[in-house]
């Protein structure tokens, strides 16, 4: 594995140039145009790998609640699918997305390009990781023992924003692979996510009573106070261990002069297991029912906690393994973020999702990648699928 990565590092230029090129493209969840162009892109790289079928897959609108309260949905690109040798004895998946959380409007768009650390929107969470992806299949294709390995390469086209259409494609790759390999950005310690906390979204619409703030305050019904009242109790749940609430968003109300009739609190909640996750939805139910108002529960995108179960921890281990025999460290730590890992896992894949390319300040402005951690982040994969695999 060695003269795999001192092969890619003569590979340098070019590598960079294909992450740029995915990168350029604003690919923000709810720009489909853009999102297609980059599976576009990302088709081209794969079509020299010379897969079976190559498809490219429209998934259903995303739901999202309008800051009023109401129901509606966002349409999304289109998700990118190559498959190899569906019946090889050995069947894997590997996953990211195409998707970033910069829309077409924000303004940190360009790359910029500073010896091998590029700084720009996606070339770390996920597009550097859709190259290394590509680099692993195409050092598999080149050995003996890669021809018993059948792939499917899966890079979904709204992960940001909880892969609501995605999941059915999700749940179909985990059926029939054996094993999962995630592209997302690997931990800022150079190391991999184990275990990851599920995610619950909540909205609360709660309806008040409109009156004239002065002559007739006594016949309104504040929405804001009661919503006021169910976020204090929801974000007491903080004190629970393995759960953590967050109330992320507030609208509502108007004119000063009026009582206000209408307020929406969007939640985000993080548990540490199944029993977590039942626990926070019942605390919602209730909070909702024994409102002073009319309260409207709507829940979000959800992803199932992912636990280190003994096939992840198998996993895990040929990865440290792994990491040991090409002399580079790479940690394994627990984490609070959650991603299509959680979902494949929850199908029954077990997966190890973080192994795209050393970064940092992702979903943020100064988002940034090293071109020079693909050799070791191919090796470290090809290495790991070739112990599961033989
Ligand atoms: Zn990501």
């Amino acid at each position: 594995m060695k003269d795999l990565a001192s092969r890619l590092e003569a590979r340098l230029d070019d590598l960079r140039d294909r992450i740029v090129a995915l990168a350029e493209v604003n690919s923000g969840s709810f720009n489909p145009d853009g999102v297609a162009r980059v599976g576009e892109r990302l088709s081209d790289l794969v079509a020299e790998l010379q897969p079976d079928s190559i498809e490219t897959l429209g998934v259903d609108p995303t739901p999202v609640l309008s800051p009023d309260g109401q129901k509606t949905e966002e349409t999304v690109g289109p998700c990118f699918r190559a498959i190899k040798r569906p019946d090889a004895p050995v069947r894997i998946c590997l996953f990211g997305h195409l998707d970033t959380v910069f829309p077409s409007d924000h303004p940190f768009q360009d790359v910029k390009v500073d010896g091998w650390r590029l700084n720009g929107p996606g070339v770390a969470d996920c597009k550097g990781g859709l190259v290394i992806a590509t680099e692993v299949l195409r050092y598999l294709e080149s050995t003996q023992w890669g021809q018993n390995v059948g792939w499917e390469f899966l890079a979904v086209s709204e992960e940001e924003v909880g892969s609501y259409g995605s999941k059915k494609l999700l749940r179909d790759a985990a059926l029939v692979a054996d094993f999962g390999f995630g592209f997302e950005p690997a931990l800022p310690s150079g190391g991999v996510a184990g275990a990851r906390k599920g995610s619950v979204t909540g909205h609360l619409v709660v309806h008040g009573l409109a009156a004239h703030a002065g002559r007739a305050h006594h016949e309104g019904r504040s929405s804001i106070l009661a919503l006021s009242n169910l976020i204090v109790r929801l974000e007491a749940l903080n004190a629970e261990p393995g759960v953590t609430v967050n109330c992320g968003r507030i609208s509502g109300g108007g004119p000063l002069n009026v009582v206000p009739d209408l307020a929406v609190g969007s939640f985000n909640m993080r548990v540490e297991t199944p029993a977590d996750q039942s626990f926070v939805e019942s605390q919602f139910t209730a909070a909702a029912s024994e409102s002073e108002l009319d309260v409207d529960l709507v829940w979000g995108s959800t992803r199932p906690p992912k636990v280190r179960t003994p096939e992840l921890q198998r996993m895990l281990d040929s990865l440290t393994e792994s990491a040991e025999e090409l002399g580079i460290d790479v940690p394994v730590e627990d984490t609070g973020g959650c991603c299509d890992g959680n979902d494949l896992a929850a199908a029954g894949l077990p997966n190890v999702d973080s192994l795209g390319i050393r970064g940092g300040a992702i979903h943020s402005a100064n988002e940034f990648a090293f071109v020079d951690s693909v050799p070791e982040r191919v090796a470290l994969v090809t290495n790991m699928i070739a112990k599961v695999a033989q």
